[in-house]
């Protein structure tokens, strides 16, 4: 059967479409203009000139809650330990919209050439301008920006700042506590989308460990005249090394990633001997192997197993090939929901299309998405100084970043 529809109601239709589209883009340009980098710079200071090396958040985060708090937000407090707290902020919904997460951490590496706070021009400067409390201020204006705007989102935006995320020695205990709180249900989302990073879409990144290889000799601990040149384990680590170089060649040639390229088997410490005259016991190498989606660490060491076998049994030596702090990779699609939000609300603060990158180095996202299962994605307002002696933010980014997370959280949850 042919649906015969009146022209009328078609035209009628059509103009309620452009309406529509005309009252959004309203609602974007007031978002907009609620969003000022200012407003940003002010806050961001504030965080910045409290000292928030990991292991000593608990002054930061009493200073965010009261940040979180004066928009009006309700606030979770979990504590991760006595004091150091994850802080879990919520602007409700009006219901029949998924719910994104918009997260970061509030503790920075140590400040080690005592750089001080202030700004100059477009750039505010510091440990931790741009790592990150740049990116957890622009959030706060990015809901402060909806509220000023009237604009009521369908779907629940969630700010969470975590603890623990810099030093190993935290060993991630803010992140952790925030995935077992997701799998506890006492928070839940559809999407997290990380506040760090480059002003560009990174949605993947490779999987990575610091593997040892320990090459045991029977024969350690003897003078090494009684043993043949052959047969010393170091001359074996020389065709240990010898076959990471053919097995570089091997993964640059392989399966290369087309965000992140090549995977990498990485070199830093090797360790023999303990006398310049006798047979080391144990040769060790320790390094990182980094590789693409798609395959689990175990799979790599077996890898890596595979390896070094056939060269420790020519030797008559024991290999034990070990790893740790592995993180998985992860890989959100490319015309994901949230990937798709970010993209659009880059374009339309930027007017630019928004740079799809990949990485080889892995931050919280590889944990959330193993430990949660929940898709997730990083936009930042920069990094180009993350680490640095002289570390620094630009005001301008700020208010760009903060101006993205409003709108995509519009894109993404909807738009009462
Ligand atoms: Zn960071």
């Amino acid at each position: 059967m042919v649906e015969v529809v009146d022209p009328r109601s078609r035209i009628h239709m059509a103009l309620v479409a452009l309406n529509q589209d005309r009252s959004n883009q309203m609602k974007i340009d007031q978002v907009i203009d609620q969003i000022s980098g200012s407003w940003i710079a002010e806050e961001t200071l504030q965080l910045v000139r409290v000292p928030s090396v990991t292991l000593h958040e608990q002054q930061v985060c009493q200073l965010y809650e009261q940040q979180l708090l004066a928009l009006g937000l309700e606030v979770q407090v979990r504590e991760v330990t006595p004091g150091r707290n994850n802080l879990y902020a919520r602007l409700s919904g009006t219901g029949g919209g998924p719910t994104l997460m918009l997260n970061g951490h509030l503790d920075t590496i140590p400040n080690q050439n005592q750089q001080p706070v202030y700004q100059e021009g477009d750039l505010l400067y510091g440990r931790g301008t741009t790592d990150m409390k740049g990116g957890m201020a622009a959030i706060l204006a990015a809901v402060r920006g909806l509220q000023l705007a009237n604009v009521r989102l369908q779907g629940d935006l969630l700010l969470t700042a975590v603890v623990g995320h810099e030093e190993p020695e935290a060993k991630k205990d803010g992140p952790l506590a925030m995935i077992e709180d997701l799998n506890q249900g006492r928070i839940s989302c559809d999407r997290i989308l990380i506040v760090e990073g480059p002003d560009a879409l990174w949605i993947m990144s490779m999987g990575s460990m610091v593997f040892t290889i320990a090459l045991e000799s029977e024969r350690g601990g003897t003078h090494t005249q009684y043993v043949p040149f052959g047969d010393n384990p170091l001359r074996f680590l020389g065709e240990t090394l010898a076959r990471f170089d053919t097995f570089q060649q091997e993964l640059d040639q392989g399966l290369v990633h087309p965000l992140a390229g090549p995977e990498r088997i990485d070199l830093g410490i090797v360790q023999a001997g303990d006398y310049f005259n006798r047979i080391p016991q144990t040769c060790k190498l320790t390094g990182t192997r980094r590789w693409a989606p798609g395959r689990q660490a175990e799979t790599v060491l077996e890898e890596l197993r595979a390896l070094i076998d056939p060269i420790a049994r020519k030797g008559g030596l024991r290999a034990n090939v070990s790893m740790e702090h592995q993180r998985e990779p992860f890989e959100t699609p490319g015309d994901d929901p949230l990937v798709e939000a970010v993209a659009t609300a880059h374009r339309q603060v930027t007017a630019t299309e928004a740079e799809v990158v990949g990485k080889r180095i892995v931050g919280d996202a590889n944990l959330y998405v193993h430990g949660s299962g929940v898709p997730t994605i990083y936009y930042g307002p920069s990094n180009e100084t993350a680490h640095a002696d002289i570390e620094n933010v630009s005001i301008q980014r700020l208010q760009s970043a903060a101006r993205v997370y409003a709108l995509a959280a519009m894109e993404y949850c909807g738009v009462q």
